[in-house]
């Protein structure tokens, strides 16, 4: 098996770009956006970067609106940064399919624009991919889909890239190039319901509350996955023992595994989504030992009006998260 990918360069791509993105084929083994140690974008800041803004100097200001991030002043890899390199590629595949759609004159350079656009997007969309040398694969899923993680950034269900390489290597899709046109639509982070931009072009208000409340997905995914590794006993570490109460009943209810990583991540999903707070937690195990309304205000020293008033909101969580199940 081949273990290097090669970054594909287009025909007539800039020679003096060629030559960086060569040059950062010879150096980037080790380098990944998950390491520390060897950070993808370093990498292409120091190799990259000086080669794109040289080039971009030899056109019309007008071109640097084609290029993703440069109409606004930034370079190659501070855009990479800033929108992560998978919207940085769907971006720029919009950028140059407008510039050939309106500005196109298909002489010599925009022939070498185009095609040294393309290399570029490649080597991002390469980049966004690579993994670390030393990777453990993900079991059940083929080489692509293991290139990078496989579960959306925001919830248990597989990003859009995995689902799809996932069921065309089950249905055995040998087409590479549908498998080509496909990928370059399909979001490698999140999956459909998470995904940043929606297939009509606007922006998904769902992606957005999510992305906002990642601290919060994150705090609960921890402590679920602490709480199911020992089901008999009370170690959420939320730092309130209610709190940690509420994990031990929501656990032991069912039978779920560390191993159950989906399964986990949907769940603090939906804590999050459900806005389950602490607070309400906290409400919630009370009711179950028996206090009345008055009594959880009481013990929580709040007004019993609050208490009423997140009762009747938690009537509507699914059973399970009101430990009714
Ligand atoms: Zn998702």
């Amino acid at each position: 098996m081949k273990n290097e990918q090669a970054i594909t360069i287009w025909d007539g791509c800039d020679p003096s770009i060629l030559e960086a993105i060569e040059h950062f084929q010879e150096r980037w083994q080790p380098y990944s956006s998950a390491s520390r140690r060897y950070p993808i974008m370093r990498l292409l800041q120091e190799v990259i970067d000086p080669a794109v803004d040289a080039y971009m100097k030899t056109l019309p200001a007008s071109y640097s609106g084609f290029v993703s991030g440069f109409g606004a002043g930034m370079g190659f890899s501070e855009t990479a940064r800033l929108v992560g390199l998978d919207t940085m590629v769907r971006l720029q595949r919009k950028l140059l399919l407008h510039f050939i759609k309106t500005v196109n004159k298909h002489d010599s350079r925009d022939q070498r624009f185009v095609a040294t656009i393309e290399s570029l997007t490649e080597l991002a969309w390469d980049c966004a991919c690579k993994r670390p040398k030393k990777s453990t694969s993900v079991v059940g899923l083929n080489l692509n889909t293991q290139r990078k993680h496989a579960f959306c950034e925001l919830c248990g269900e597989f990003s859009e890239f995995a689902s799809f390489m996932a069921t065309a290597s089950e249905e055995h899709v040998n087409d590479a190039e549908l498998v080509h046109e496909k990928r370059l639509q399909l979001s490698h982070q999140y999956c459909t319901r998470h995904r940043p931009i929606l297939v009509d072009g606007r922006r998904n208000p769902i992606y957005r509350q999510a992305k906002r409340s990642l601290a919060q997905f994150t705090l609960e995914l921890d402590r679920l996955s602490r709480q199911c590794t020992k089901r008999n006993m009370s170690q959420a570490a939320s730092g309130d023992p209610l709190v940690d109460r509420y994990y031990y009943w929501l656990l032991l209810s069912q039978t779920l595994q560390p191993a159950d990583k989906a399964e986990l991540r949907n769940q603090a999903r939906l804590i999050v989504d459900t806005r389950l707070s602490d607070r309400k937690k906290q409400i919630l195990i009370l009711q179950r030992d028996g206090l009345n309304q008055s009594d959880i205000a009481r013990r929580l020293g709040i007004e019993r009006q609050a208490v009423s008033k997140a009762l009747k909101s938690l009537a509507s969580l699914p059973k399970l998260l009101q430990l009714k199940e």
